[in-house]
């Protein structure tokens, strides 16, 4: 079975890539593709935009295809940046500046209310429409200062208190074993697999 990653964002599709450890499935990036339309996040969910980006590079590739949107709710900031978590800082924010805007947005927080969540929506949608979705949580706390150089995003902000670090500093082995995306794609592997075999 053929599935195509409707992503962009490269530390995303390595995140799935990895996870995505069915045999079966032949896996597709966007960068396979000479053309790709434009991945619209028009929606103020999760679940709109990732149905909008499915929709749009099933029916552009004729083939399944797989659509993230995730993002960061601070509990301090009112589940701030939220579905705006990639241009928190403006249209095309690097991710230095989205994490120093949650620093600024955060300074006189004490650490102990700095509660936040990481939520990742995942749809599955066929050429013909038939859709499937799911949802993973990773909840941690912003830390005070950016520490590590791995992963992505907000992964030098976001503190694991069971582990006694930030995203950026573990290895992404032991990123994917908790993550947000993880848990939605674990979910998403039942869809997959019931599709691989029966059809
Ligand atoms: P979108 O799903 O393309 O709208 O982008 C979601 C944004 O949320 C990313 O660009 C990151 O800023 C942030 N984000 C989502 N997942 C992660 C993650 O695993 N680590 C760090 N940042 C993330």
């Amino acid at each position: 079975m053929k599935l195509v990653i409707a992503t962009q964002n490269q530390g995303k599709l390595k995140e799935i890539q990895t996870l995505l450890d069915l045999p079966e499935l032949e896996i597709i990036s966007l960068a396979d593709f000479d053309f790709v339309p434009d991945l619209q996040e028009p929606h103020q969910s999760y679940i709109e935009n990732a149905r909008e980006k499915a929709k749009t590079i099933a029916e552009f590739s004729q083939a399944w295809a797989l659509a993230d949107d995730s993002g960061l709710e601070v509990l301090a900031l009112d589940q701030q940046p939220g579905v705006y978590s990639a241009r928190y800082a403006g249209e095309n924010a690097t991710a230095l500046e989205n994490n120093l805007k949650l620093l600024k947005n955060l300074e006189g927080v004490p650490f102990a209310n700095r509660q936040a969540e990481f939520i990742c929506c995942m749809v599955l949608r066929s050429p013909r429409g038939e859709e499937y979705s799911t949802e993973g949580k990773l909840t941690g706390l912003i830390a005070n200062e950016m520490r590590g150089e791995k992963g992505f995003g907000y992964d030098p902000l976001f503190f694991i208190p069971e582990k006694k670090q930030v995203l950026a500093e573990m290895s992404s082995e032991e990123k994917n074993q908790i993550s947000h995306r993880r848990q939605a794609l674990e979910k998403m592997k039942h869809f997959l697999i019931k599709k691989i075999h029966n059809g």
